[in-house]
């Protein structure tokens, strides 16, 4: 009989994020079909806050790892506090959010237990009690789905592609679990945005929007426009909070500090850069090459706005193309907004 856990770190302010919740909801749906109980286990410096967001989800027990040393993301810490709550648990699958701070423990999590990991999982099932998980492989290009006989197996499940779980929050008991003595060099002393302040990845919103490198380029008078082209999708993103992509060449410019500012290689959208999910997308001033287009695997409506009307958006890869001036009609857009 399989037993679950679902596992994660709580935020500064004790509380779970959505990707947490979006794991909450495979770990929970996974024990509903294997007819398995299935236990939470939280850290950080206070996890009581997160642990009341799902007291009435059904867990059989909530487990916590606390303490001050649980605050900051710390690779020792993190890793001693995850092993501590499977192995107290005595969980034989283990779900958790793929967020960076259990990126970074998973396969050191798995080696301390004995036990195999699974990443960037998008589904979870079971069948006649046999465990398959899902997964992209190869840059969002294949589709694959696996099964496991070692034990613990540890899945962490992207976030976005699960509906938040929304129990009503209660009054939860936590038990403690003491975690081991940790060693660790490392201190954390200040945390660092990215470039120019400006924090414009933002996985929650409605739309991604993605500057191309012609914002860069010669206008038709003969002269870049680069001030107004940040003024512009500054401007845009500020007002619909939508999050902000960039193509290759778009980054690799701003990455030399001589564009725009709010723009870096985090931004990248691509091949060889990320594969976000957004219910909508709109592409100015970036050609569509397959490279580009292949970042937008998930992206449900696409559309672009090139001066080219035989632009890559144009070969079958945007639902809407404009055949028009980015300048001009985000202009427009920003008036309407
Ligand atoms: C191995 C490999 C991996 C790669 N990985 C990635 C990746 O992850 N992500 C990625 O993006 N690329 C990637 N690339 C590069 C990719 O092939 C393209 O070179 C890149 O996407 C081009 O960027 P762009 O469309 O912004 O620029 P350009 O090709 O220079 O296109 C600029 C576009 O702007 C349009 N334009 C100019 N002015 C205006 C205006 N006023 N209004 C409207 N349109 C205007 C032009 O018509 C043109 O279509 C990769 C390439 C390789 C070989």
């Amino acid at each position: 009989m399989e037993n679950i856990l679902f596992l994660a770190p709580v935020e500064a302010d004790g509380r779970l994020a959505r990707p947490a919740l979006e794991a909450m909801t495979a770990a929970v749906a996974l024990a509903k079909s294997l007819g398995a109980t299935w236990t939470a286990g939280l850290w950080g410096a206070d996890v009581q806050k997160g642990a009341d967001q799902i007291a009435s989800c059904g867990a059989v027990k909530i487990l916590g790892v606390t303490g001050p040393a649980m605050d900051e993301p710390k690779y020792a810490s993190d890793a001693s506090a995850a092993a501590a709550l499977v192995k107290t648990s005595g969980a034989t699958l283990v779900v958790a959010p793929a967020v960076s701070r259990i990126n970074r423990v998973a396969g050191g999590l798995a080696r301390r237990l004995g036990g195999r990991v699974d990443t960037h999982v998008t589904e979870l099932s079971a069948e006649g009690g046999k465990v398959s998980a899902v997964r992209w492989y190869y840059r969002q290009r294949l589709n694959g789905s696996l099964t496991r006989a070692s034990r613990p197996w540890i899945l962490t499940v992207d976030p976005g592609t699960q509906v938040a779980c929304a129990c009503a929050p209660g009054k939860a008991v936590v038990e403690s679990v003491p975690s081991p003595a940790v060693p660790t060099k490392t201190k954390v002393t200040g945390k660092r945005a990215p470039s120019g302040g400006t924090q414009t990845i933002r996985p929650d919103a409605n739309l991604l929007f993605v500057a191309g490198a012609g914002w860069c380029k010669k206008q038709a008078d003969g002269g870049t426009h680069v001030p107004q082209a940040e003024k512009l999708i500054g401007d845009f993103l500020s007002k619909t909070q939508s999050s902000l992509g960039g193509s290759k060449s778009m980054v690799d410019q701003s990455g030399e500090g001589q564009v725009i500012s709010f723009m870096s290689h985090m931004n990248q959208i691509g091949q060889t850069g990320s594969t976000p999910r957004h219910p909508k997308g709109l592409a100015t001033c970036c050609h569509g090459e397959e490279p580009h287009v292949v970042g937008w695997r998930f992206i449900t409506e696409r559309r672009a706005v090139n001066l080219n009307a035989g632009c890559g958006w144009a070969q079958g890869k945007a639902d809407v193309l404009y055949v028009a001036d980015a300048f001009k009609v985000m202009e427009e857009i920003n008036k309407l907004v």
